[in-house]
């Protein structure tokens, strides 16, 4: 009988996710993170930095459908978005997907991971490197964020979470520079972990964001490899508007856009929050 070969999330303390590795396709060190691609029966490929699952072949859609479209589908206007992180490119694609968006800058601290990414993940992230709208820069997005002159109508936070190099993309002065580089009526959206586990770093986001933005809350989506329940995603603006696009209004703009999470019923029912999650919202 052969051995059963396994890799745990490192990501939380108290409890973590076991994969089976059918194959380690890389484990090594890339300068910014300990990065490792595997190989795995349900998911597919997982890639890991620092021991917290980044990315899966298999669910990537969940997230990066969610990331995207709904800011996207809510904005007039997204003519030039912003990605700090994401260097998988699934986000990137299905950004990419919006004729409505003109250009689109990608700010990734880790080539690697592009690098990586590109050779790995093409099922999903090929259409990206060919795109003339696709402009990546490798740079601390945080740094990106307060020396740009350049303005964006969408910024999409596609982060680690808050350690290691991702820990300046949860500071109040990193949201400070978003509201900078942000064009009036604009949408800043943030991955903000899972608030069943991570209830004081979903707070500590949501109060730097609230300092910040005339309207900061959040929406929620569920990927089974962030496990824990939901995720939330923050939704920081001073446009009120975008909070009530119609969903015929949001079908429109979707037009021509297969998707396998994203609908605008869902959309709109995405904001709705339980009461674990307002309160923790309230009270942050
Ligand atoms: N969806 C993922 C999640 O929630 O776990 C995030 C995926 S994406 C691969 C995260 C990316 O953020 C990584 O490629 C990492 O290199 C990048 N990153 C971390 N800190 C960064 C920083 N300060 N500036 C720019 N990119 C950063």
């Amino acid at each position: 009988m052969s051995e059963r070969k396994t890799i745990a999330e490192t990501l939380h303390n108290g409890v973590s996710i076991v994969f089976d590795v059918d194959d380690v396709l890389y484990q090594d060190g890339t300068g910014h993170h300990q990065l490792a691609l595997i190989r795995n029966g349900i998911f597919g490929k997982v890639l890991m930095l620092d021991g917290a699952v980044q990315v899966t072949s298999r669910d990537e859609f969940m997230y990066h459908e969610m990331l995207a479209h709904v800011p996207i589908a809510a904005h007039d206007n997204p003519a030039d978005v912003l990605i700090i992180g994401g260097g998988d490119c699934g986000l990137a694609e299905e950004v990419l997907k919006h004729k409505r968006v003109g250009a689109l800058t990608q700010v990734e601290i880790d080539a690697s991971v592009l690098e990586f990414s590109k050779e790995h993940f093409a099922d999903f992230n090929a259409s990206v490197f060919d795109d003339p709208r696709f402009r990546v820069e490798i740079a601390d997005g945080a740094a990106f964020a307060a020396e740009t002159d350049q303005r964006f109508d969408v910024i999409l936070v596609d982060s680690t979470d808050p350690s290691g190099p991702g820990a300046v993309l949860f500071t109040t002065e990193f949201y400070r520079n978003l509201k900078r580089i942000l064009r009036p009526g604009g949408i800043v959206v943030s991955q903000n972990g899972v608030p069943f586990l991570q209830p004081e770093e979903f707070q500590t986001a949501m109060r730097g964001l609230r300092s910040v933005f005339e309207i900061a809350s959040c929406y929620l989506v569920a990927v089974p490899t962030y496990f824990g329940g939901h995720m939330t995603l923050g939704w920081s603006t001073d446009n009120a508007e975008t909070l009530t696009v119609s969903e015929e209004t949001l079908a429109q703009r979707m037009a021509g856009i297969d998707t396998r999470y994203y609908t605008p019923l869902h959309h709109r029912a995405s904001f709705a929050l339980p009461r674990f999650i307002e309160t923790l919202l309230e009270e942050a």
